[in-house]
């Protein structure tokens, strides 16, 4: 099997398997970024949002300049803000975010949330995340249409600082939208995608509009806590029986089988470990295939469970429904 999944437009290679850098403590940030990349990382999934990126650049740096890694063998994406989206703003906020990782490109530039939010100057806040500085009761919408957005966004690829756009956290609505208008198509969607949320549909339409799909949170409860909202609760998938069985079958690990689970749908994954071990790990699952039984018996856990939605964030919002 293919390690990486062609993009539209350049044809660029965008590996399989690639690292995220959500939650990755500044303060480790750099040797965590380094120390992936030396373990045979070459995709850095990042985000200003996750307020680290001036030491995942400095990590992705160090792993340059000891030529551990070459700049063009990497893939580096980060994402844009929901503050940032007035056209005004878009090229200032992508070029300081290329500052802090001291890049002259980025591989793939993502919208984040199709979220227009209120915009907070970088000098009063930075990064601002969902409320307004000094206030945490509400958070408040700007009117900055995705199309102009969008229109931003193709400036940048055009002028080669990023090699491609995409989005994330978009619907097919969103994205019907999105393709009447675009001059580019969007390389990439990202999207939360795990055996509780599978998506199926979302998945496979997508993919037949010639873009390619990337899941986020592949582990689904691990990265987040484990009762939702609506009082839902789901038992750890890296613990899940159906799970283990298959891993004991082929001698992996239950993370190996749950994103190889992706990689069978051909689409993208992006785990986050701050243990080297498992990251290595993370990264060997070419070696095994999941049999079509083994994928149905994964199919049958879908819940509809989704772990990364704004609505159970405290401002109630019902992106997703
Ligand atoms: P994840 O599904 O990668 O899970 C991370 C958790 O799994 C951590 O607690 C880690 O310790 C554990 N883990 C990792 N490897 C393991 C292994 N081999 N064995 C056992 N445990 C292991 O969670 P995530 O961070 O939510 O998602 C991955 C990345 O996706 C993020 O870092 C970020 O880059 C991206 N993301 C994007 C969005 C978006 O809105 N676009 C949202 C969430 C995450």
């Amino acid at each position: 099997m293919s390690q990486h999944l062609v993009l539209n437009r350049t044809g660029d290679k965008m590996p399989l398997v690639g690292f995220g850098c959500w939650k990755v403590d500044p303060q480790d940030a750099e040797d965590t970024i380094y120390n992936a990349i030396k373990a045979g990382v070459r995709l850095i999934d990042g985000a200003g949002d996750y307020g680290n990126e001036i030491e995942v650049g400095r990590g992705i740096n160090k792993a340059i300049n000891e030529g551990v890694v070459k700049r063009e063998e990497l893939f580096v994406v980060t994402k844009i803000w929901n503050t940032f989206h007035a056209k005004e703003n878009v090229r200032p906020t992508f070029e300081k975010q290329l500052k802090d990782l001291g890049l002259d490109y980025v591989d793939l530039y993502l919208i984040h949330f199709p979220v227009p939010l209120k915009h907070v100057a970088i000098e009063a806040a930075y990064p601002p995340g969902w409320y307004q500085p000094g206030k945490s009761d509400d958070i408040e919408f700007e009117r900055s249409p995705i199309q102009d957005l969008w229109r931003e966004m193709e400036k940048i690829a055009e002028s080669g600082a990023a090699k491609n756009i995409g989005i994330s956290n978009f619907n097919v609505q969103l994205i019907l939208d999105l393709l009447t208008y675009a001059n580019i198509k969007p390389a990439v969607l990202q999207v939360e995608l795990h055996p509780y949320l599978q998506q199926t549909r979302l998945v496979e339409w997508v993919q037949k509009q010639g873009i390619q799909v990337t899941a986020y949170s592949s582990f689904g409860p691990a990265s987040f806590i484990q009762l939702t909202d609506d009082g839902k609760t789901a038992e750890p998938l890296l613990g899940h029986p159906v799970i283990k069985e298959i891993a004991e079958k082929h001698g992996k690990s239950t993370a190996q089988v749950l994103l190889r689970w992706s990689l069978e749908r051909n689409v993208a994954v992006i785990p986050k470990s701050m243990n080297v071990e498992r990251t290595k790990s993370n990264l060997d699952i070419f070696s095994f295939s999941l049999s079509k039984d083994e994928v149905a018996a994964i199919g049958k856990l879908e819940l509809g469970l989704r772990f990364n939605d704004p609505f159970s964030y405290g401002f109630g919002l019902p992106l997703f429904c």
